[in-house]
């Protein structure tokens, strides 16, 4: 054990405790866990787990002051978008270095993040936000088409629909509006849930950057391709695909526009998640900023990822957040991917088949079945979950999206 303690936020919804835990033992550090649920096991374990409200930033930041003086913390360590401005807060707090809580904050709420784009003159959708008590029909005339329609405050895809025409748009733009006044809605998004952005389409391939923030200087980690067109009406995550199959200059371009997107929203330490699209409007394929979140990929997605001698990102994140030195870890040769096993209807998971046929396809390391029998299924636009996480590993993309496709053919999800 080096004796240091690092403080991990992991919200409850979080599918990444385990390899965070795994992390830290190899690494020989101690953690304390900061979730949002109220444990018995903090009385028992009062030095290993800590209660925050995440949506309370300062109050977490004034307890974690509080527990410092007592278990010395040497590093804090968001895992979402949420626990990220908490974050931001509890470093400030103890001074450790920190995004500032306003760029924490433009990295959670999307029409904050829209704002700085445009601001440091980043390429971006054009916008506009409007509040979920808004007319539509009047809405509607001013806007050209196809848009898409976005809470500000989710992630995963929720509540994120395209739409077409005026007819169209007023329909999801009403059903948005229900959607977003539900009491779960209200209670996790506050004020802010009632904000609806309305963003310009923009068609293209997508990419997803992995990077790394040091003193406001972005190291790219990892670009995956994402070779399932995802061209609405919602957004359902599939492949994830690294190294990139794009040529050199354009992957070059998406590193510097994500760099540019980072400092402009002011973020400058730790892990960044990017996400752009290869706008086809111009021939030259500019990369647009969807989306950067401040902190790493989600999911069981970050198992695709392995540094220097098969160090895991969580890992890597551990280390550079106790601020030791990780330019030298480099993602590993060849090539590998994540399927985001998507939900095929709506229903109850009775059963999943076909798992040793699929986990027998070469080049498959991996099936993690996260929903269990029993399980109601909620698709997306509304759902927020994957049935599961498929990795791959092989020589080269082509191969890693070969194997995924052909592994995800041979499970069978029985839904009721
Ligand atoms: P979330 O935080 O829920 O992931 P995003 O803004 O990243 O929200 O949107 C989810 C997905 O929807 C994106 O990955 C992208 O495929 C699609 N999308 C979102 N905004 C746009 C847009 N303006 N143009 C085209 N596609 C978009
Ligand atoms: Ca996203």
């Amino acid at each position: 054990m080096s004796g240091e303690r690092v403080l991990v936020l992991l919200p409850t919804s979080t599918y990444r405790t385990r390899d965070f835990l795994n992390a830290a033992e190899s690494l020989g550090v101690e953690v304390v866990v900061g979730s949002e649920e109220t444990s018995t096991l903090e009385t028992l374990q009062p030095a290993r787990l800590l209660t925050l409200d995440f949506l309370d930033p300062m109050g977490s930041a004034a307890r974690a002051r509080e527990f410092h003086q007592r278990h010395p913390l040497a590093a804090v360590v968001p895992v979402d978008e949420e626990t990220a401005v908490a974050a931001a807060a509890i470093a400030g707090a103890l001074g450790l270095p920190h995004n500032s809580p306003e760029s924490a904050a433009s990295a959670r709420l999307k029409h904050l993040m829209r704002e700085a784009l445009a601001a440091g003159g980043v390429a971006h959708p054009s916008f506009t936000s409007a509040r979920a008590d808004d007319d539509p029909r009047l809405l509607a005339r001013g806007l050209s088409y196809p848009l898409v329609l976005k809470p500000v405050f989710l992630s995963g895809s929720r509540g994120v629909v395209r739409v077409n025409d005026r007819e169209s748009f007023v329909e999801r733009f009403e059903w948005l509006s229900r959607f977003l006044s539900t009491p779960e809605m209200r209670a996790r998004g506050g004020e802010e849930s009632q904000l609806i952005l309305i963003e310009e389409y923009v068609d293209g391939s997508e990419v997803a950057l992995e990077g790394l923030l040091t003193e406001g200087r972005l190291r790219p980690l990892a670009l995956f391709d994402k070779p399932d067109p995802l061209e609405g009406p919602f957004f359902e995550e599939t492949l994830y695909v690294t190294p990139s199959r794009l040529p050199e200059a354009t992957q070059s371009e998406i590193a510097r526009v994500s760099a540019e997107a980072a400092r402009a929203m002011g973020l400058r330490h730790g892990p960044v998640h990017a996400e752009l699209r290869l706008s086809r409007r111009h021939d030259d394929e500019t990369p647009v900023v969807i989306e950067v979140a401040g902190r790493s990929i989600g999911g069981l997605c970050s198992r695709t990822l392995r540094f220097g001698l098969s160090i895991s990102l969580e890992e890597l994140i551990l280390r550079h957040a106790l601020g030791r030195d990780v330019e030298d870890l480099v993602r590993e040769a060849g090539a590998s991917g994540v399927m985001m096993i998507p939900i095929p209807k709506g229903g109850t998971l009775e059963e999943t088949r076909g798992l040793e046929q699929a986990r027998a396809v070469p080049g498959i390391e991996e099936i993690t079945i996260t929903a269990h029998p029993g399980k109601t299924l909620i698709p997306l636009p509304e759902g927020s979950s994957y049935l599961g996480f498929i990795v791959a590993r092989a020589g080269d993309p082509e191969s890693v999206e070969r194997a995924l496709r052909e592994a995800h053919a041979r499970l069978e999800f029985d839904v009721r």
